[in-house]
């Protein structure tokens, strides 16, 4: 008897959301990045309990399109990219047209949004992966997004979930990486009712920095910067005083994208080795400006791992920037900013 099966659609999409969708902050990131994708000023982000419940993301951004709006859940579906040419100078935080979709097929998802070219929102409802329903819905501006019971139909993964105060620290920790490098939004999060984070969406990296860290930070921070031929490297340390036990302080953000790199993270140690006790790491803020051609961002489904063309000279860069302040700067807290 032949053995082979074709899966269904469903259970393909169960196992591909495995890849994009590990736990309530994935769902968080995703929902941002389409929020900062959209335009939006202002992004509000409410939870119930961890996440795990109720994930709520409300943006003024430029909405979706009626005809489309029940087509986002569909995979591959992505208004950012249309050629193969096009994944290789991307400028949008998304543009695999996966998260959705993926989502979806994992929870029950409301979505309400109101195009701005239209008079009247519209909301579906979409219940492991089938979109049931669209109907007109009033609403000013913007999309609405409400993510409930992530994992009801797949048990296996729910276990695998931390405590909802763990889920939430992870959740709270995408909104503040995302917060820092988007200063110009102003972005809210709410959890089970209580304010966790305030950014004033001043445009001003300090300022987001600020309410991550708490308006002390301010006074310690130094700022650097190094500009090369398609390459731009700026940002702040905090006085190494401030320094930590693990490399939890390092910030690397990307062409605007919060990344994790090896690289990254060796060249900060090694350039702090003489300014900071052994076993401790500092605080830092770093801004990488590259030509997207000399980036592969398509190397890991959450992108949070980017492959630099020339390594090298990213590398040398960003350990000229600091060491330069670093050498010329007595390391002493700055006088009070405020
Ligand atoms: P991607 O972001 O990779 O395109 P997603 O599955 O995250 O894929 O989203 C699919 C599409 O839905 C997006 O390309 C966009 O057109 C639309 N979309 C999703 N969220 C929003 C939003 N908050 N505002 C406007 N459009 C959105
Ligand atoms: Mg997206």
């Amino acid at each position: 008897m032949r053995e082979l099966n074709k899966l269904s659609e469903e259970i393909a999409h169960i196992l591909a959301a495995g890849e994009v969708v590990e736990r309530p902050a994935s769902c968080v990131k995703e929902v941002i990045e389409n929020s900062i994708d959209a335009g939006a000023s202002f992004i509000d982000i409410k939870l119930e309990k961890g996440g795990i419940k109720k994930i709520e993301v409300y943006d003024n951004g430029k909405g979706i399109h009626p005809e489309d709006i029940k087509y986002v859940f569909e995979r591959h579906t992505t208004s950012k990219i249309k050629t193969v040419d096009d994944i290789f100078k991307i400028k949008t935080m998304g543009f695999r047209g996966e998260a959705l979709c993926a989502i979806s097929s994992v929870s029950k998802v409301t979505l309400i949004s109101r195009h701005y070219q239209q008079d009247q929102g519209y909301m579906v409802k979409v219940e492991g992966g089938k979109v049931n329903s669209k109907t007109v819905y009033p609403f000013e501006k913007g999309t609405k997004i409400i993510i409930e019971d992530l994992f009801f139909n797949t048990p296996a993964r729910l276990k695998f979930l931390k405590s909802p105060s763990v889920e939430q620290k992870y959740c709270a920790e995408v909104a503040e990486k995302i917060a820092i490098c988007y200063p110009e939004i102003s972005f809210r999060m709410q959890v089970d009712n209580k304010r966790q984070l305030f950014t004033p969406g001043d445009g001003k990296v300090e300022s987001a920095v600020a309410s991550v860290f708490g308006t002390d930070i301010l006074k310690s921070l130094i700022d650097f910067h190094q500009e090369e031929p398609g390459l731009k490297v700026w940002g702040y340390f905090a006085n190494p005083v401030l320094s930590k036990s693990t490399r939890s302080g390092y910030y690397f953000y990307v062409n605007r994208r919060f990344i994790r790199s090896k690289l990254l993270s060796s060249c900060i140690d090694e350039v702090f080795k003489n300014s900071i006790l052994t076993g401790r790491f500092p605080i830092i803020f770093l801004f990488i400006e590259i030509d997207p051609s000399d980036i592969d961002v398509n190397v890991h489904p959450t992108k949070l791992e980017i492959k630099f063309k020339d390594e090298r000279f990213v590398y040398n860069t960003v350990y000229k920037a600091i060491s330069k302040v670093l050498q010329s700067e007595k390391i002493i807290p700055k006088p009070d900013l405020n």
